[in-house]
């Protein structure tokens, strides 16, 4: 009950969400192509994509790269389904700075996981910041 005049001095600051809109930018659906359907019709020709919910565009966080496991197909590679790495969006975001996966050697894939874990595919790791 005490919250008269404070809120309102507050009021100038900049809101958060604006600044984090601008890192995030739309492409298009890499898993239908923009199309919006489920490009297999698994569970109808006229089901919606399952990567874009429909809308044929994909949101990205910035910087991203493109994905490897799937060659940017955002097709897991021998199914139908999205790909794991990338969620079927065909590119991944990273967190600069970047070095090349170490553990898959930059390609993206694993022979297990057809994925690579520590990179989500993408061939390119955050490098580790060394203090020394
Ligand atoms: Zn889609
Ligand atoms: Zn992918
Ligand atoms: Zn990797």
């Amino acid at each position: 009950m005490a919250q008269k005049a404070r809120a309102k001095t507050k009021a100038t600051a900049k809101p958060k969400a604006v600044e984090e809109e601008r890192k995030w930018v739309e492409m298009q659906c890499a898993f239908c192509q923009g199309t919006g359907r489920d490009p297999f019709g698994v569970m109808s020709v006229l089901s919606n994509c399952a990567v874009c919910g429909g809308m044929g565009t994909v949101r990205v966080k910035e910087p991203y790269v493109p994905c490897r496991a799937c060659g940017g197909r955002g097709i897991q590679s021998f199914t139908r389904l999205a790909c794991m790495g990338c969620g079927g969006k065909g590119v991944s975001h990273v967190e600069e700075p970047t070095e090349t996966c170490p553990v898959c050697k930059g390609t993206g894939l694993d022979g297990l996981h057809l994925y690579c874990l520590r990179c989500h595919g993408t061939g390119v790791a955050t490098a580790k910041t060394a203090d020394s």
